[in-house]
């Protein structure tokens, strides 16, 4: 299809409805009041008024429709309402002796606005109504020297509009590619703008872990400018640390360790600047995997300076630690003197009074217990977390805990086990030897996760059994507590270990508690590199599990050696 641009059309359609109205005034002015050439002998009848009226019609109201879709096709129907007009006039005004053959010749000028078919059918047009004309069919006309003039005039002009149209002539081909280019330059600017004005940095590495790509934000954080670093190892330029400034290895480096795995990696690190100065930030890198082959191509990192919000992290937990510190010591007094209160030997209540006080004694408990967690958890999140690990033999040390414990289980009903290794054990002669399980460390701590997982049990178990177990292979020892209590719901089990989370039931709701016990098993497990998870189904019960790194026996006793000379030293007067 040869075409111009649209608005040709648009103003040719102007000029057809135009010449339309024209004529239909006209026509109605000859057919009422007839003055000079304003008669119906010049052509000015009835069928030129309404043709001229449907030329106006369409020329306003159902040429802007087409021309949405098609602006050529509109403008070609205008030409042939306007071309039959014309063909009307020439007919009732001496045909290819009219004057109106001007008009004819007109529009075979604008004919090359369609393109070349449609002069064509214009010059063909012509000659059919000359054939028509000459035969005697279409009325009678003297081959002489102006109907063949009329004939070849027609295909004259309408060549020479097409000459002067074709210059005007859109190569829709070119015009399609512009566009695209068009939007693909826009796509990629906007692009480019995107990753330049980002407020995290981002940075692109090849495969070979080189930078490919640095936006300014990741200049800023790492203290790189963006021409040096496209090219450099993404290592060199985004040094990081772990957290608590200690050297990280290759599995713990996102940067390294995303072309090991098709997993996007976040973590916090410390980002060590090109000068030196160390901010806290969160890193995710994400691998770029090519979708046919599946194979990791580059990966992307985006960079966050965290050091602020860290910052403000460390005052709440200050405040929290400080608040909880400073309130827990009244009220350990307040729950001492309660006790001695209620203590008989000490003191005598009725027993109304008595009634109150246990209630307060206990409510304050609660609360002692709650500043406690408080501060713990604070401490935990900080690392302040006080810990002495010594080398315990988890087996004596599980059996004496909870033979303590299993008087809470007995109160409410609950039957109690403890059951110490199972495949491993070793018969000499007719005597069991039960395994012995080494770790390295913090009684107490431990003592208090084993307790607060075995309260738990405790807590959310109406009836039934709470079994505790110590299992283990060469490198860890396991540890489960085990319950026939209400269970947890899948959806629950992925955050039960973060801070203040309670599954929201009609069995907790009424159970009191916190929602921190739970988060600070897992700091204290995780200080010693361990793991706690849980196992639920739901109105069946429960399994917490922890892992511990094992410490073999030769190994146990060479520390408990350094533990013990350690020990002397300090006992050891000074001279
Ligand atoms: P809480 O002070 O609420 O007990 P925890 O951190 O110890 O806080 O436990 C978090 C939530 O985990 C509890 O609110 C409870 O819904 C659920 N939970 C913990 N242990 C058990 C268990 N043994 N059986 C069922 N639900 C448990």
């Amino acid at each position: 299809m040869q075409s111009v641009s649209d608005k040709y059309y648009y103003w040719y359609n102007w000029a057809v409805t135009s010449l339309g109205l024209l004529l239909t005034v006209a026509s109605i002015v000859a057919l009422t009041m007839p003055t000079g050439i304003l008669n119906p002998e010049n052509g000015f009848i009835a069928i030129t008024a309404i043709i001229g009226f449907v030329q106006i019609i369409y020329g306003l109201i159902f040429f802007r429709l087409r021309a949405k879709t098609s602006p050529w096709i509109a403008a070609l129907i205008s030409a042939m309402l306007l071309t039959l007009n014309v063909i009307s006039l020439m007919q009732d005004t001496g045909q290819l002796h009219s004057q109106y053959w001007v008009l004819w010749a007109i529009q075979a000028f604008f004919s090359g606005l369609f393109g070349v078919y449609v002069v064509a059918a214009i010059g063909f047009l012509m000659t059919l109504y000359f054939v028509l004309v000459a035969t005697g069919e279409a009325g009678t006309q003297q081959l002489d020297i102006i109907t063949v003039g009329a004939v070849v005039g027609t295909y004259l002009i309408g060549a020479i509009g097409y000459l002067i149209w074709r210059n005007l002539y859109i190569d829709h081909e070119t015009k399609r590619v512009q566009k695209l280019t068009g939007q693909l330059k826009t796509n990629q600017q906007q692009a480019e703008m995107l990753i330049q004005s980002i407020s995290d940095g981002l940075v692109v590495i090849t495969p070979e872990g080189k930078i490919s790509l640095i936006n300014p934000a990741a200049a800023r954080l790492t203290g790189w400018e963006v021409d040096e670093a496209i090219g450099l190892d993404v290592q060199l330029v985004v040094k990081l640390l772990e957290e608590d400034n200690k050297p990280i290895n290759d599995t713990g480096n996102p940067l390294k360790a995303i072309f090991g795995q098709l997993e996007t990696i976040s973590a916090d690190k410390l980002l060590v600047k090109r000068d030196g100065k160390s901010i806290v930030v969160s890193i995710v890198v994400s691998p770029v995997i090519l979708p046919k082959t599946k194979t990791v191509s580059g990966a992307v990192a985006i960079i966050r300076d965290i050091s602020v919000s860290r910052a403000e992290e460390k005052r709440r937990a200050d405040f929290i630690s400080t608040a909880s510190h400073e309130m827990r010591t009244p009220v350990a007094a307040i729950e001492g003197y309660l006790a001695l209160a209620l203590n008989d030997k000490v003191s005598s209540i009725d027993s109304k009074a008595r009634g109150f006080l246990e209630k307060a004694h206990s409510s304050t408990q609660h609360l002692g217990k709650l500043f406690q967690d408080l501060l713990t958890s604070a401490r935990a999140e900080d690392g302040r977390l006080v810990s002495h690990p010594v080398v315990v033999e988890m087996g004596s040390y599980l059996e004496q805990l909870t033979d303590s414990l299993r008087f809470t289980a007995e109160k409410k009903g609950l039957m109690m086990d403890f059951v110490i290794g199972s495949e491993e054990h070793v018969t000499a002669g007719s005597k069991v030897i039960k395994p012995l399980y080494y770790v390295h460390v913090d009684p107490d701590r431990i003592r208090e996760v084993i307790t607060n997982l075995f309260d738990n049990a405790t807590k959310y178990t109406e009836a039934g059994k709470i079994s505790v177990g110590l299992t283990g292979n060469n490198e860890v020892i396991q540890i489960y507590i085990k319950d026939t209590g209400a269970g947890i719901p899948a959806d629950d089990v992925p955050h039960l270990f973060q801070k203040f989370y309670r599954v929201d039931s009609s069995a907790t709701r009424t159970i009191g508690g916190t929602g921190l016990g739970l988060f600070i098993c897992r700091k204290i497990i995780e200080l010693y590199n361990g793991r706690v998870w849980v196992e639920s189904e739901l109105n069946k019960g429960s399994t917490f599990y922890i892992n511990l790194p094992r410490v073999s026996s030769q190994k146990a006793t060479e520390l408990q050696a350094s533990e013990a000379e350690k020990a002397l030293t300090l006992s050891q007067p000074i001279n």
